[in-house]
């Protein structure tokens, strides 16, 4: 198979799963345990946002017309009353931010430009009509949808159902995401390897990201570099909604992944991508679930996962969109890197967010350096020279 490119290969991923995903089971969850959720439904407003017209000021509520001018005080409205009058010819009402407009008035003046004398208030500036009123249903007329079925709820979508009196709410539930990783000189964590062995990380790098972008982590036992084993371990995770696997896929003679997979009938839409790490990645379907060959370095799992697979996921739990932030920050010093690959490499972008700075580590077997990076500067494959101060996207870690 010929290699893809990275934007080639992540549309394909976003395509392919996109086009072909089944529909997802829908639970019911309480408001309290809705973030980081798929919505199935759609979320209307129950009542017009706000419910009245409000001040978004404190001041007086005016006649606009009338100023400038000196008015009389005739009362104070606050957040959580409404005023029983009404604002007369001459009129105001000392007003604070929050509080319904009284009837009669069409403009709020904020206190600091006002001068108060005993029972009048002196204005020397005109006002719009409207100034510092938010109009009723200004932000979501009643039965308006605000949060649509695909959405996965941040904070402020759950901030959205509480404002709309919802106290649960129909999500779809989590893809079960199985991780397998393989390899015969990989042993479980808890055990002490010889010297030519190596603990497990991959499993709990993969169970941690895929518990971030909305999946159930599913981590079934390490699978040894021959058939018999791979073909069992394999045909489990073929029950999750999506297969991860890691290790295994590169052209070496105890690479298994590409040939169990192809034993269970799978069909292949890439096995290499042009980006470091992570060059052997392989991308299929088998048995009706899709599934990812990641290669084992733990950073070109962690990268490949960050890049392709949680996509996958995320659209398999019902997201309707799967976004990849790769912001601009401009780089502290020169960077260079052999060009025809795009390059993910462990970074750090300073306390203002706007600056990166790549890091130095060992390859992608370096675990510790990542330990430091809360980026991944990422080296277009088409240019091979920036300078210091030239804009760089970036993966946020
Ligand atoms: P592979 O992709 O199978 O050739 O693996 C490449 C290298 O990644 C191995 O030599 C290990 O050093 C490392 N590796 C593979 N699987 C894991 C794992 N589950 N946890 C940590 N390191 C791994
Ligand atoms: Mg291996």
């Amino acid at each position: 198979m010929a290699p893809l490119t990275f934007e080639e290969a992540r549309e394909r991923v976003v395509s392919t799963v996109r086009a072909s995903r089944a529909a997802c089971a829908v639970e019911e969850v309480p408001l309290e345990s809705a973030a980081g959720r798929v919505l199935a439904e759609n979320v209307a407003a129950d009542r017009d946002v706000p419910a009245l017209p409000r001040s978004v000021r404190d001041g007086y509520a005016v006649r606009a017309a009338e100023l400038p001018g000196e008015l009389r005080v005739t009362g104070e409205v606050r957040a959580g009353e409404r005023f029983a009058g009404e604002v007369g010819p001459g009129e105001a009402v000392e007003i604070m931010t929050g509080a319904p407009m009284p009837a009669g008035a069409d403009a709020v003046v904020m206190v600091e430009h006002t001068l108060r004398a005993g029972g009048r208030v002196r204005i020397g500036r005109t006002a719009e009509p409207g100034q510092f009123i938010n109009r009723r249903g200004c932000e979501a007329a009643a039965g308006e949808v605000v949060l649509r079925a695909g959405a996965r709820l941040d904070y402020s979508g759950v901030a959205a159902l509480a404002a709309f009196g919802r106290e649960s709410v129909r999500v779809f539930r989590k893809p079960v995401a199985a991780i397998v990783a393989t390899g015969d000189e990989i042993v479980e964590a808890g055990r002490t390897p010889e010297e030519f062995q190596i603990r497990n990380s991959n499993s709990y790098s993969l169970a941690a990201q895929a518990a971030r972008a909305g999946g159930a982590p599913l981590v079934l036992p390490v699978a040894r570099d021959n058939g018999e084993d791979a073909r069992r371990i394999v045909e489990r995770g073929l029950s999750a909604d999506l297969l991860l696997l890691s290790g295994g896929v590169s052209a070496g003679k105890y690479d298994i992944v590409e040939r169990t997979l192809a034993g269970l009938g799978a069909e292949f839409y890439f096995d290499r991508v042009l980006i470091q790490p992570g060059q052997p990645l392989v991308f299929g379907r088998a048995r009706g679930k899709f599934f990812f060959g990641l290669p084992g370095n733990p950073a070109s799992t962690m990268v490949t996962f960050e890049l392709f697979a949680r996509a996958a996921l995320e659209l398999l739990g019902g997201q309707e969109e799967t976004v990849l932030h790769m912001p601009y920050a401009r780089l502290t010093g020169a960077f260079r890197h052999r060009a025809g690959i795009a390059r993910f490499l462990p970074a750090r972008l300073g306390a203002g967010g706007a600056e990166v700075t790549p890091l130095t580590w060992s390859g992608s077997g370096d675990i510790p350096a990542l330990t430091r990076a809360n980026a991944y500067l990422a080296a277009e494959a088409g240019r091979a020279e920036y300078a210091g101060g030239d804009l760089i996207r970036v993966l946020l870690k």
